[in-house]
């Protein structure tokens, strides 16, 4: 018999399936679980002795934009750092592949300034070529990814805003095909951003028809998460339907502006799915976004070379125009423009802005107000002075819907954030993306510890094997003999969240820069022991995963 790598031992076991936890061993052997049994009864040529920590499955974040980052830093450090084992990326439509050559420059300008990192080398044109790459210089964490609906428009008509003409929409089609046979999970949109948003349903319908051959999934940043919310929720269930795919209501807390709090559209996915349809959602249970200024103007525009931007601002009559745009949302902006619209100035607090270094840390009202402006000038000339570097924290979602949202079933938890480092060039300026560092930490301390709002088992079932059902990732997310070992061990006395700022802010804010979270002590990943004593080993045993859909249809 081979002998058992490592025994983990004198650990409270949380299965990850919802159960309460129960003392036991823990074997490895080959980068998987072989044996679960009564502590001191297993024997290895290494032996970890936690003294009663947690032990649960690794941590799989269905909802990430680790995309490019991960390969900038491949130890993932924010994500591994509080037990993450697995990202889900290509998510709100965006992934880097597949890319048309005609159309790289406008790709790279998309993703913004990493995309000239000398990590990131744009060598991949089509999907597969994209997970060779990502899988080649070694990961700490596992990857699974979802096609773009954005990537795939790109790729056949860059940024256009019309509705495709068949040839173009076959194209893509073939495009998504080609990524599905390559292992992608399912299809994203971001039906707020620009090029989703000029997509109707009909289009999206038509591409996960191709996704239902392989099998796959429909993940939705919606059409709108405010006034129309419930429409858009309807339109992906509808979306899903019509294709016969599972559908993955992405981040869908309402956000401010919404007409109804968050049992509203919850209970549109109970409906559906009391009508055999499987919807599921996720969730993270941070309450602010901090964006540049400039993605709050309309989509149209967004995506212009800044200096014309700043021209239209410039000009009075355009900028009225842009004003009354951005009040009537007739094409529903992002989550935060909604604070823009309601003239929440007050909900948004500056965070960078190079050329005005004075107006840091205060509100857009009190800025309007020491400048004797109004505030919708101030957020224009804040753009106009610093262009994309402009960035505010927009407290855009009410607590009390993350608590709604944590309780249901039917949902799961993410961090819509990204695998980050504090140092690099993922730390220039350091990004404020509390979910990155603190999700699943901020989840145990606040939510299971301090103030209750669900058991321990259910929040380790919703971060586990969950978010592995949804990916028909069947050995992963569960602590059982063969599955993969993917493990946390973690102290939840002495978890601490070290990166999320409550609402109202106070500068300097409390936990920014960032830090790492506490009481992660080990982290494994396929076996091998990534986070040991709460330090990166180094180790980057993290596979790039891709869904077996067999043949297609
Ligand atoms: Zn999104």
């Amino acid at each position: 018999m081979t002998p058992i790598d490592l025994v983990i031992t004198n650990g409270r076991i949380l299965d990850g399936c919802g159960n309460p936890w129960f003392w036991g061993d823990l074997a490895i052997q080959g980068g998987r679980i072989v044996e679960i049994a009564p502590v001191s009864t297993l024997r290895g040529k290494e032996t970890l002795d936690i003294g009663g920590r947690f032990v649960a499955p690794g941590f799989i974040d269905i909802h990430t934009h680790s995309d490019l980052s991960i390969l900038v830093n491949r130890r993932a450090e924010s994500a591994i750092r509080q037990g993450v084992t697995t990202h889900v990326i290509g998510n709100c439509g965006m992934s880097p592949a597949p890319v048309a050559e005609t159309y790289l420059t406008d790709m790279r300008y998309y993703w913004g300034p990493i995309s000239d990192q000398s990590e990131v080398t744009w060598e991949w044109r089509t999907f597969d070529q994209y997970l060779k790459v990502l899988q080649s210089g070694g990961l700490a964490i596992n990857i699974a990814s979802l096609a773009g609906h954005a990537a795939l428009r790109m790729a056949v008509m860059d940024l256009d805003d019309h509705a495709p003409t068949p040839p173009e929409l076959d194209q893509m089609k073939e495009l998504l095909a080609e990524a599905m046979q390559a292992g992608a999970f399912g299809l994203s949109t971001g039906l707020v951003y620009p090029p989703g948003c000029f997509a109707s349903t009909d289009e999206i319908i038509a591409l996960c028809q191709v996704v239902a051959r392989y099998h796959g999934l429909y993940a939705s940043h919606i059409r709108g998460e405010r006034e129309t919310i419930l429409e858009a929720v309807a339109e992906a269930i509808t979306t899903g339907r019509e294709a016969g795919i599972p559908v993955q209501i992405s981040h869908n807390a309402p956000k401010f502006g919404a007409p109804c709090d968050a049992t509203a559209n919850l209970r549109l996915v109970e409906e559906a799915r009391a009508r055999g349809q499987d919807v599921t959602v996720d969730n993270d249970i941070h309450t602010d976004l901090a964006p540049a200024l400039a993605d709050g103007l309309p989509q149209h525009i967004q995506d212009r070379p800044i200096i014309e931007i700043v021209a239209l601002l410039q000009a009075s009559e355009a900028r009225c125009q842009i004003r009354e745009e951005i009040v009537l949302d007739r094409k529903p902006a992002f989550g935060p423009a909604g604070l823009l619209r309601h003239g929440q100035w007050h909900r948004i607090t500056l965070l960078h802005a190079p050329k005005t270094p004075e107006v840091i840390g205060k509100t857009l009202l009190t800025i309007a107000s020491e400048w004797g402006r109004d505030p919708f000038d101030v957020y224009f000339d804040l753009i106009i002075e610093n262009g994309h570097e402009a960035e505010a924290i927009f407290d855009y979602i009410d607590e009390a819907n993350i608590r709604i949202l944590l309780q249901h079933p039917a949902v799961m938890i993410c961090s819509d954030g990204e695998a980050l480092a504090p140092y690099g060039f993922l730390n220039d300026p350091p990004p404020y993306s509390p979910c990155s560092y603190g999700e699943f930490t901020g989840v145990l301390e606040r939510y299971v510890r301090n103030q209750p709002v669900l058991t321990l088992q259910e929040a380790i079932r919703k971060m586990t094997s969950f978010p592995a059902q949804r990916l028909r990732l069947m050995d992963r997310g569960v602590l059982r003999a063969g599955a993969w070992a993917d493990i946390v061990v973690f102290n939840l006395e002495r978890i601490h969240d070290r990166a999320t700022n409550l609402f109202p802010h106070h500068y300097p804010f409390e936990n920014y820069p960032h830090c790492y979270p506490e009481g992660i002590d080990y982290v494994f990943v396929n076996g091998v022991m990534v986070v040991d004593r709460e330090q990166h080993s180094g180790a980057l045993p993290g596979k790039v995963l891709r869904h077996r859909a067999g043949v297609p249809l």
